[in-house]
């Protein structure tokens, strides 16, 4: 028999092995599925301080909407009764279609698909209608903060195309515009991917563009992260300043079910993006989660800009405490950040992910991450720490909380109290935030809609 390899870890695939073996029946299997759920409902959800950069608390209309009848439905196919492959779909047209035209709204875009399980495939969307194997692209390392979807090892890759690194300023941590240049006369590269995980400024996107025009080269705005805060207008606007495409996750800053966003302006990348998506890379595309990706456009409508403002003055406050306390924190010399995250370098304290670990344990949550002087191969103990404010800001959190959590930070990085006794003042400090901010009472007939 050959042996089997698992990339997981084993021990963790035993202990459900075990836990599935000793029930007596499928039901009991079944409790142990909602047991962990409710177990991290418990701790993540109600004792944690989560600073995760990527997550976000969805508002109680989008969470009750992503367990609404209409996930039970079959649509996939473009909107409209003649289309689709289904029948049956005319109520779920008119939640599409109120989908795209408030993606539209918030995105100030002329042209949004809904249809993305992920932004993973928002961005071989991109790479699929946008370039040919054997393309050059440029997009930015993982150490600058770049993500594995704009690299040789994510759709970029499975695309066949050749990567060349964007030059970056490791000390400014922006694209270094001499080197930039220089190097994109010398490729030639048919899509610029900017924006990435680790990110703290705006990018060069009109230079950018201006650059590689000459021969054809398109810039590709990979807003991830920064989506929410583009929809909220705190951060630039990438379509604006001359981005061909922006792609970016849902469930980031913007709030809503983790999913994708796709959004242009150039007509003619309608046919190709659309029909990449459909039939290409997306077929049942969860009604329920485009139903919650409405809700969350519309309460970025209203709620957006001010949300967003303060997720950006939070982080901002949280950077100056941490540094006050002692942690060295990157672009210090420029305010640590203009989005809503803040990066720690804590080589000094045992590396990333030995201090995510110590703080885990003192239900602080954040990760580990590359620093800009890490090379690829440190990924799995890398420099740093990426710390994200979206979350508490959404329990309310402002300026003041952002100094005691820096508190309670730095007594665990400098082990000044045992991280037990600071998950007490953790949990307490949650304990009294417990009204999400930034969203509308869960709206009249969503619940009924379960
Ligand atoms: C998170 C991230 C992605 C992938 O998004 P998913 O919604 O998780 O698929 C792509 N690009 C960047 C820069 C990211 O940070």
């Amino acid at each position: 028999m050959a042996t089997r390899t698992e990339v997981h870890d084993v021990s963790r695939l035993r202990w459900a092995r075990e836990r599935i073996e000793a029930s007596a029946s499928p039901r009991q299997m079944l409790d142990e599925v909602v047991g962990a759920v409710v177990r991290n409902a418990t701790w993540r959800g109600a004792e944690c301080l989560n600073l995760l950069a990527p997550e976000a608390p969805m508002s109680p209309t989008v969470r009750a909407l992503l367990s609404s009848e209409v996930g039970q439905r079959a649509a996939e196919g473009h909107i409209g009764p003649e289309q689709r492959w289904f029948a049956g779909t005319r109520h779920i047209d008119e939640i599409e279609a109120l989908c795209v035209e408030l993606l539209k709204e918030v995105f100030h875009a002329d042209y949004a698909d809904h249809r993305l399980v992920a932004s993973m495939i928002g961005n071989l969307t991109v790479y699929s209608a946008m370039t040919e194997p054997g393309d050059t692209v440029m997009s930015i390392t993982q150490p600058m903060g770049g993500h594995s979807s704009n690299r040789p090892d994510g759709p970029a890759g499975v695309r066949g195309l050749r990567v060349e690194d964007v030059p970056m300023d490791t000390k400014e941590l922006t694209v270094d515009l001499e080197a930039f240049s220089e190097a994109a006369r010398r490729v030639r590269p048919k899509l610029v991917a900017l924006g990435a995980s680790m990110t703290l400024f705006p990018f060069p996107v009109q230079e950018i563009a201006e650059i590689i025009r000459p021969w054809g080269g398109r810039v590709f705005f990979d807003g991830a992260h920064q989506l929410g805060l583009i929809a909220g207008g705190q951060f630039q606007d990438p379509l604006a300043e001359g981005a061909a495409v922006l792609t970016g996750s849902a469930g980031k800053t913007f709030s809503g079910p983790q999913s994708g966003v796709i959004a242009w302006n150039d007509p003619p990348l309608t046919e190709p993006l659309t029909t990449a998506i459909f039939p290409t890379l997306a077929a049942t595309h969860q009604v329920n989660r485009v139903a919650a990706l409405a809700a969350a456009a519309a309460e970025f409508l209203a709620f957006g800009q001010e949300y967003m403002a303060q997720i950006v003055r939070n982080a901002q406050a949280l950077g100056a405490s941490l540094q006050t306390q002692g942690i060295a924190m990157l672009a210090a010399h420029k305010g640590f950040t203009r989005t809503h995250q803040v990066i720690a370098d804590v080589r000094a304290h045992g590396g990333g992910l030995a201090v995510a670990r110590l703080l885990e344990s003192a239900n602080i949550i954040v990760n580990k991450n590359l620093l800009p002087t890490d090379v690829p191969s440190d990924w799995d103990r890398p420099g740093g720490l990426r710390i994200g404010t979206t979350e508490a800001t959404r329990w309310g959190m402002q300026e003041q909380e952002m100094e005691v959590i820096a508190g309670l930070i730095a007594d665990v990085v400098f082990q000044r109290r045992a991280p037990e006794a600071v998950r007490k003042d953790v949990i307490e400090l949650r304990r009294a935030f417990g009204d999400l901010q930034y969203c509308y009472p869960l709206a009249a007939g969503a619940e009924s809609a379960l």
